[in-house]
């Protein structure tokens, strides 16, 4: 079940997503949560800024959180991010231990987290993070499709 709590999270995550357009970056973004509900970590979408393939908002909110706990297990933190994360993210909330994932739209073309694959779900996996998606769907969805129309445009 959504909680109230995860609607707050996404607006801090949405309001991370749109700072990746200062960088022609496409709006996507994440935060982490620790168990108390404190931020401590934040990341938006910097591939085109990095040149980084693997610089999605997931993985640079996760690396922030580890660097704020020294650890790279985030047992019991929540990770709310803007879309449904990718294989590779996917890949990254098992591997760091998250107790939650939190997405908000779904990505119909390339997402892991019940749309191609459910990676972070997969019964053969010891680690399975409870996960709400749709929260603020609409809201993140349309973040993107303004982005992707303007670029038509331009
Ligand atoms: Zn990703």
């Amino acid at each position: 079940m959504p909680l109230i709590v995860d609607d707050v999270a996404m607006r801090a995550a949405l309001h991370e997503a749109a700072r990746a357009e200062q960088s022609g970056d496409v709006p996507i973004g994440a935060v982490v949560l620790d168990a108390a509900g404190s931020v401590i970590g934040r990341g938006h979408n910097i591939r085109e800024r990095d040149g980084d393939p693997t610089g999605h908002a997931e993985l640079v909110a996760l690396r922030g959180a580890a660097q704020a706990t020294g650890e790279w297990r985030l047992d019991g933190c929540t990770l709310v991010v803007t879309l449904e994360p990718c294989t590779m993210c996917a890949g990254a909330v098992v591997l760091s231990r998250l107790d939650r994932l939190v997405f908000g739209a779904y990505d119909a073309k390339a997402g892991a987290v019940g749309s191609l694959w459910d990676v972070v779900r997969d019964r053969r996996l010891n680690h399975r993070p409870e996960v709400v998606g749709g929260v603020l769907a609409e809201e993140c969805s349309a973040l993107l499709d303004d982005f992707f129309a303007h670029q038509r445009l331009g």
